[in-house]
This record gives C-alpha cells, sequence and structure tokens, in this order.
C-alpha cells in the first residue's frame, strides 16, 4: 500500500489501511530538516515542496503538508508584514480599527493576491514530483482567524465582546457578520484552488477560534455557522473518497467537538490537551482524527522511548474511533530530535490496520 492509500483508508468509514498511517504536522520543521531559512521558505512553493518531499523520503511518514506560515491571506488584504531571513514572518501593525472600514473590501483572488499563490506553488510541485504516492496536506486560514489578523487579535476579540454584550452599535454587529462572511468566502476560494490542484487533505487553522480564545457561545455564534458553510461546500467540490476536509483548532476544545463534527468536516487534528478516548466516546467515527502526541513536552522534550510509549497509548485510543492518524496534534517544533520523529511514524507503521 502506499503512502496516500494508507492515508485515504485510514480516511474512509470502513477503510482498510494495510497499518496505522503517520501524518505529524511537519509543516516548517521540513525547511530547518533540509537547511532552508525559514524566510526563504514561506516565498517559494518549490523549496517547500523540495524541502517535504527531502523529509518524507527520511521519515518516511506518509502525509505531505505546506502549512508553515500565518498571513499569506490576511496580506491579500493589505496586511504589513514584516519578513526575517531565518524566522516566520510577522505582522507589524492590525490594518483597521473600526469595523466600517472593512465594507470595501472584496474577496481577493488566490492565484496573484498575498502569498497565496506561494503555496498554491507548493501544491503544484508536490503533485510533479510525488506523483499519486504520497497524501498532501494544503494549508487555509479560517474565517475567523483571518479577521483578527486584519484587526490585531486583542482588538478584535474586544470588539467581538462589545458586540456580544449588546455594548456596540448595531451596525458593528452587521459589519462583523459581513465580515466573516466575506473570510468564509476568501478561505474557501483558496482551499478550493488547492483541491483543484490535487491536494487530498483540504486544510483549513482556526486557532483563534479554540476555547482557549473564546467560550463556546461565542464559537457557536462567530465561526461554527462559517465553518458549516465552508465544509458543505467543499462536499460539493471535493472528489468523493479521494479528498477530504480537515480542521485544526488548537487547545482544548471538548465542549464544542460535537458542534465541530456537526460542521460536516472529515477530519479534526486533536491536539495533545484533549483526551482521545473521551474524543472518539463522542465521536463514534462520524470525524476521522488525526493526533495527538504533544508537539512541546513529548516530542521535543522526551525520549525516543517517551514518544514511543505516548504514540502507542494515542494509537490504541485512537483506534477506538474508528478512522485514525497518529499525528503531532499541532506544529513539530524546529529542532525537535529527528529520532523521535522516527519514534511516531515506526510506532505507527507497527501497529496494524
Ligand atoms: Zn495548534
Amino acid at each position: 500500500m502506499t503512502p496516500k492509500q494508507r492515508v485515504l483508508e485510514s480516511l474512509t468509514i470502513g477503510g482498510k489501511p494495510d497499518c496505522t498511517a503517520a501524518g505529524p504536522f511537519t509543516g516548517y520543521y521540513a525547511a530547518g530538516h533540509a537547511g532552508i531559512p525559514l524566510g526563504k521558505y514561506v516565498r517559494n512553493g518549490r523549496l517547500i515542496a523540495e524541502a517535504q518531499l527531502r523529509l518524507q523520503e527520511d521519515l518516511c511518514h506518509d502525509i505531505l503538508i505546506t502549512a508553515a506560515d500565518t498571513y499569506y491571506i490576511a496580506e491579500a488584504f493589505g496586511l504589513d508584514i514584516e519578513m526575517y531571513p531565518g524566522a516566520l514572518p510577522t505582522a507589524r501593525r492590525a490594518l483597521f480599527s473600526d469595523l466600517a472600514e472593512t465594507r470595501r473590501l472584496k474577496v481577493p483572488d488566490p492565484g496573484s493576491a498575498g502569498r497565496m499563490p506561494v503555496y498554491l506553488e507548493a501544491v503544484r510541485h508536490l503533485k510533479e514530483m510525488a506523483g499519486d504516492d504520497l497524501a498532501i496536506r494544503g494549508t487555509g486560514t479560517g474565517p475567523f482567524s483571518l479577521a483578527a489578523y486584519l484587526f490585531g487579535i486583542d482588538n478584535f476579540m474586544l470588539k467581538l465582546m462589545d458586540i456580544e454584550s449588546g455594548e456596540a452599535p448595531e451596525s458593528d454587529a452587521k459589519d462583523m457578520r459581513n465580515l466573516l462572511e466575506l473570510m468564509t468566502e476568501t478561505t474557501l476560494r483558496f482551499v478550493t484552488a488547492q483541491a483543484e490542484l490535487g491536494a487530498d487533505i483540504l486544510y483549513v487553522g482556526d486557532s483563534l477560534a479554540s476555547l482557549n480564545m473564546i467560550s463556546p457561545q461565542m464559537y457557536r455564534n462567530w465561526v461554527h455557522p462559517y465553518h458549516q458553510r465552508i465544509f458543505t461546500a467543499l462536499k460539493e467540490r471535493m472528489q468523493p473518497g479521494r479528498q477530504f476536509s480537515m480542521i485544526h483548532m488548537c487547545g482544548n476544545n471538548m465542549d464544542i467537538l460535537a458542534d465541530m463534527i456537526s460542521t460536516g468536516v472529515d477530519l479534526i487534528e486533536i491536539d495533545a490537551a484533549m483526551n482521545l478516548t473521551a474524543v472518539s466516546g463522542i465521536s463514534h467515527n462520524r470525524v476521522a482524527l488525526i493526533g495527538n502526541i504533544d508537539p512541546v513536552k513529548v516530542l521535543n522534550n522526551g525520549s525516543v522511548t517517551d514518544v514511543g510509549k505516548a504514540c502507542n497509548e494515542a494509537v490504541r485510543q485512537g483506534v477506538g474511533n474508528g478512522r485514525f492518524i497518529l499525528g503531532s496534534g499541532c506544529f513539530v517544533c524546529p529542532g525537535t530530535p529527528f529520532e523521535n520523529l522516527q519514534a511516531l511514524v515506526s510506532s505507527a507503521h507497527n501497529w496494524g490496520g
């Protein structure tokens, strides 16, 4: 079975992978492994593809991952970004302070705006170089986080709380809805472009919508309807059984897990803060799971033995769900010992399907 077949079988209800698939979140980790400075990596789709393939040759994991940095879509709206040679880009200042200013925004073209083309190029090159043997997981920012980047996270959260408490003017609530709708369409167009290029896993990361940041009530009001729209629309646009949608939101989201599943997403990345047995108990195989080895405490700081133990426990718990891929729950830190990642991959592959 090729790695891609293994991944597709792991995501399909009733699928029969030959062993547990391994998909640690090795986005920018691959840059360090290939000796490419991060500032160069996030501006060049070919370098992303080459580094991902180089890592896969050495690690033999099953999923290539283009996701690496944060602001590649937000830049399309004019967010001012500071680029560094050896680090990920950061936002220099917020783009807006008043919600009314966002009324002029239009959905940008993913083929030409911001750094979205870099990530489309990465998928295109991976598809050319990897053929049909390896699964390709794309990238995408969810509407809530995308809107927050444009305002600065603190300001955005304060605005939302004013709207929720009824202190903000009525027009703010309307502008916020319109903004989130526009962000939803932006995310959807970008992710659809990756589906058209042949990405197998259509990823949306919306970590600012995690319960580490907002309440379950705020998630239901300001996040869930837009995620549902994205994953419903993607279902129409994906090849059934060949392409799958995915959500990543950091932290412990147990209290909204059932809501997350009800968006229609195919695969949820489960953070180490969540218990896989409890997650499986809610999911009952309604959604596929990937996770949840702690990227810091276990993968970065632990020994090979620690990683092996944590992985065996995670697989034991995860297979209880039915559809399961062993992963890291969140980004693998740069500098993580390579032998720890090898231990993760061999734990998965030694576990029969
Ligand atoms: Zn995360």
